[in-house]
């Protein structure tokens, strides 16, 4: 491996001879330092002086990745060490898609990330990759490595050959937005693991559960998603289908696409016969 980091605390952070606190310093880098890490053990990533505590690090590649809607996708890594991140080297030869199935207010992506890394997310002894709502992609493991989600088994294709995307469904986000703001997220991956669309996959497909339960439940929502990952018809190209087929005015096209529900809507309006 070999990765860029950024030194994130404003005291800096000590350099050891080795893997622990136990080793001896050798120097420091000072706040705002990038360094290349070529190893990792117990925590700690090796650079070029020596060892550092990734506690004190961010991935500077994860922090600048974006999605094509202007996402920034914000990295907060599960503790290296918890019973939750089994590590291993996952191929990521495929993108499972799973809603929450937490309704809760507040159950955005932000509070998954959060319970991911808790000593409850580490006893349940899930993980996944990504979790999308209607304003934020945090991210809660490397794509490269293995993640508990499928419900296939550790060594099962969904947990360890495919990379785990979670889409709110929280009281109080846009399901409709987080929809489009995952289906952006996938189009990334696909782009940067090389993965068709044939493998962008329900978690049905692994073990049978009945996940992603909106989607599956509601016509058509599949299939739309799937089009919008390969580039397909997207909320502007529907509003002109719309407009085009039952001659509507800009104002009353404007009033559709700003109600709630407004992309879905046009969308459903836009393939109706
Ligand atoms: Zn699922």
């Amino acid at each position: 491996m070999s990765e860029a980091y950024q030194v994130t605390p404003s005291v800096g952070v000590n350099i050891r001879s080795g893997p622990g606190t136990g080793y001896s310093k050798v120097g420091a880098y000072a706040q705002g330092t990038v360094v290349t890490v070529t190893a990792t053990r117990d925590g700690w990533g090796q650079t070029e002086k020596g060892w550092v505590s990734l506690d004190y690090l961010e991935a500077v590649e994860a922090a600048q990745r974006v999605t094509d809607n202007g996402l920034r996708i914000q990295a907060r890594y599960i503790d290296a060490g918890r019973k939750n991140r089994p590590g291993g080297v996952n191929p990521c030869g495929y993108i499972t898609i799973h809603e929450t199935g937490n309704a809760a207010r507040g159950a955005d992506a932000a509070a998954h990330g959060s319970y991911l890394n808790s000593a409850a997310g580490e006893a349940a002894l899930v993980s996944w990759h990504y979790t999308v709502d209607d304003h934020a992609i945090v991210q809660h493991l490397p794509d490269g490595e293995t993640a508990y989600h499928a419900g296939d088994g550790p060594k099962g294709t969904g947990n360890a050959r495919s990379i785990g995307v979670e889409i709110c469904v929280n009281a109080d986000g846009d399901f409709a937005k987080a929809r489009e703001n995952a289906a952006w997220l996938v189009r990334l991956l696909m782009e940067e693991h090389g993965i068709p669309i044939g493998h962008v996959v329900q978690h049905n497909h692994w073990n049978g559960k009945d996940c992603p339960y909106t989607i599956r439940h509601t016509s058509g929502t599949w299939e739309a998603f799937l089009a919008l990952c390969e580039g397909g018809p997207c909320a502007k190209t529907n509003r002109q289908a719309v407009q085009a087929r039952f001659g509507l005015s800009e104002e009353t096209m404007d009033y559709l696409e700003a109600y709630r529900y407004g992309a879905d809507l046009l969308q459903k309006l836009a393939a109706a016969n």
